[in-house]
């Protein structure tokens, strides 16, 4: 249920009536417009009378959500968020017109590797570097990352270059480094409805970037954002990565349609990852580039110094100079819309 406040209210009386909605049971979320106020109810709204509501002299109008997510939900929050990555000079915003590229190796291989592609996808025109520690391999038999050695390392790359970093966090066992050290933690598609880790995440201050799960739905994915946000984190990033589907001449089929639709249902910022969409490298190009006319807030490309030779995910990684070339047509075609 959202209540919108007439224009002219004052601070004590929207103050008296959260305090008033709360001590019913209900959560209750503000969006402060710059002409309205809206006051978004969470929770189990049964016992909050809407007629009684929009009784009230403070109160425009009353309406129901019907959608299960409320939170991510644009109705709640008419304006785009803006997620702030990073600190200081290096901060980087997603969202609501800021566009921004991660760039970077599947996984951290070694200090050498992991500074040297972050340099090189700097110079391109990178804002954030990604890099996986902790990998969600469907083998157990193959690489599964460097663990708290990587995490190390992409610090280490972070001191080097200035670019805030972006890894995948696959349970709480490091939440506490996670929240002390990455400056947006990826939640995988795999972990995507791993419900006890959302919760944890929902308590921190950090971004996250939430990925689709593999066969999930647009709104599933919403729901898996709400898990976050109803606890109180609304800095999340959406991620449309591909979803399983009877093809297998591509890795996932990329589901573009989703950006404008999950626009028009969520303020949440949504980015595209054309890597794992599409598991070969010589689409992304072309994929990143109908992300962007389809209106993604940003993309996560996966960029290898030696794609031949990676340990994880090189069929789909990008060299350094294929990035530089991307990077440099997606300025074009920005420049052109
Ligand atoms: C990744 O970003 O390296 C990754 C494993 O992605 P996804 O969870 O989308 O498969
Ligand atoms: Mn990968």
């Amino acid at each position: 249920m959202i209540a919108v406040l007439k224009p002219g209210v004052t601070e004590a009386q929207k103050n008296n009536l959260i305090k008033w909605l709360k001590d019913q049971g209900v959560g209750v979320h503000v969006s402060e417009g710059q002409f309205q106020t809206i006051i978004g109810l969470i929770g189990d709204t049964s016992r909050i009378d809407p007629d009684l509501l929009t009784g009230l002299d403070i109160i425009e109008n009353v309406t129901r959500i019907s959608e299960p997510f409320k939170c991510a939900n644009r109705r709640f929050h008419p304006l785009d968020t803006v997620v702030t990555v990073g600190a200081g000079e290096n901060a980087v915003q997603i969202g609501g017109g800021h566009f921004a590229i991660i760039a970077g190796p599947c996984s951290v291989e070694s200090e050498a590797q992991i500074i040297g592609v972050a340099q090189r996808v700097k110079a391109s025109g990178a804002k954030l570097l990604r890099g996986g520690a902790f990998k969600p391999r469907t083998s157990p038999y193959d690489f599964q990352g460097l663990g708290l050695d990587g995490l190390r390392l992409l610090i280490k790359a972070r001191e080097e270059t200035g670019l805030p970093i972006v890894t995948e966090i696959m349970s709480d066992k490091y939440l506490d480094e996670f929240a002390e050290h990455v400056d947006l933690i990826q939640v995988g598609a795999r972990n995507m409805q791993n419900f006890e880790l959302l919760k944890e995440l929902g308590s921190l201050h950090k971004p996250i970037l939430l990925k689709r799960g593999l066969s999930s739905t647009i709104k599933e994915w919403l729901m898996s954002a709400e898990y976050i946000m109803s606890r109180g984190n609304e800095n999340i990033i959406l991620c449309e990565r591909g979803i399983r589907s009877y093809d297998s001449y591509t890795r996932n089929v990329l589901d573009l349609a989703a950006v404008p639709l999950v626009k028009e249902l969520s303020h949440l910022p949504i980015i595209v990852d054309p890597s794992h969409a599409t598991g070969k490298s010589r689409l992304v190009p072309r994929m990143s580039l109908a992300a962007v006319a389809a209106g993604t807030d940003g993309l996560i490309i996966e960029v290898h110094n030696d794609p031949a030779h990676a340990l994880c995910d090189g069929p789909q990684s990008l060299t350094p100079e294929q990035f530089d070339a991307l990077a440099r047509q997606i300025q074009t075609l920005q420049a052109a819309l």
